[in-house]
């Protein structure tokens, strides 16, 4: 009897070590062998380290001990997926606000001053109306330094383009989309990189200030022309109102 006993001890002990381990479903399968007493519970554990020493279940209790420590790993990775998916939902609400900045940015510039950089529009003499030795000054003078760029105040045509030595100088005539002509006088030699009939849009550089022609320094001489630029009924206009406007909408850009 002793030695059945010890033996069932011994059997109940690795089947409820690992039971232990396994879960509920191997004790039950212990009770179906019979012969073991509830207080057959606390014995195993002291006699765990022996079964080890022993050898031949050693592998069976490994085995679990090492499927338990991969399973928490996994639930980790589970949660920190479900995060992402937190975070993917706030980026899509920056997606709907992109539109918003769009159309500002669609908003054309219609009108720009013709000359870049420092200049003054000067005294009464450079006015439009001014007297000059057998005629009016049809114009208005914006003086520079030479090589300033000299871009189309608006969008348009080049109507005429041509050099006159005892006038004008290198000059050219810009037929705004509006109708009216606009005329660009004394343009630095070699410096204008337009021709008859290109078509141009607001900013586009025409050429530089310059010296040329009928000049006693560098400076624009600027004319806008009402019904054409020497057409019958045609007509100058006094470009100083307008180009004021022109300043004044520089400087909101
Ligand atoms: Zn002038």
């Amino acid at each position: 009897m002793g030695f059945l006993d010890t033996r069932l001890r011994r059997l109940c002990c690795v089947v409820i070590a690992a039971g232990a381990l396994a879960g509920p479903g191997a004790s039950s399968a212990l009770a179906g062998g019979g012969g073991a007493s509830p207080g057959d519970t606390p014995a195993p554990k002291p006699k765990l380290s022996a079964d080890q020493e022993s050898g031949g279940i050693i592998p069976g209790q490994v085995k679990p001990k090492i499927k338990p420590k991969p399973k928490p790993k996994p639930k980790p990775k589970a949660k920190p997926k479900a995060k992402p998916k937190a975070k993917k939902k706030p980026k899509k609400k920056p997606v709907v606000k992109k539109p918003k900045p769009v159309p500002p940015a669609v908003a054309p510039k219609t009108a720009t001053f013709p000359v870049v950089g420092d200049f003054t529009f000067g005294d009464a003499d450079m006015r439009f109306g001014a007297k000059r030795s057998g005629h009016v000054h049809q114009g208005q003078d914006m003086s520079g330094a030479e090589g300033l760029p000299i871009v189309a105040p608006i969008a348009g045509e080049i109507s005429w383009s041509s050099f006159q030595d005892t006038g004008a100088g290198y000059y050219l005539v810009l037929r705004g989309y509006d109708g009216r002509d606009y005329v660009f006088m004394h343009l630095r030699k070699g410096s204008v990189r337009v021709h008859i009939g290109d078509a141009v849009h607001v900013g586009q550089r025409l050429g530089d200030l310059g010296n040329t022609g009928h000049s006693t320094g560098p400076h624009l001489h600027f004319e806008i022309w009402v019904g054409g630029w020497y057409e019958k009924g045609g007509h100058a206009i006094d470009p100083l109102p307008q180009l004021r406007a022109w300043q004044k909408l520089g400087r909101k850009h």
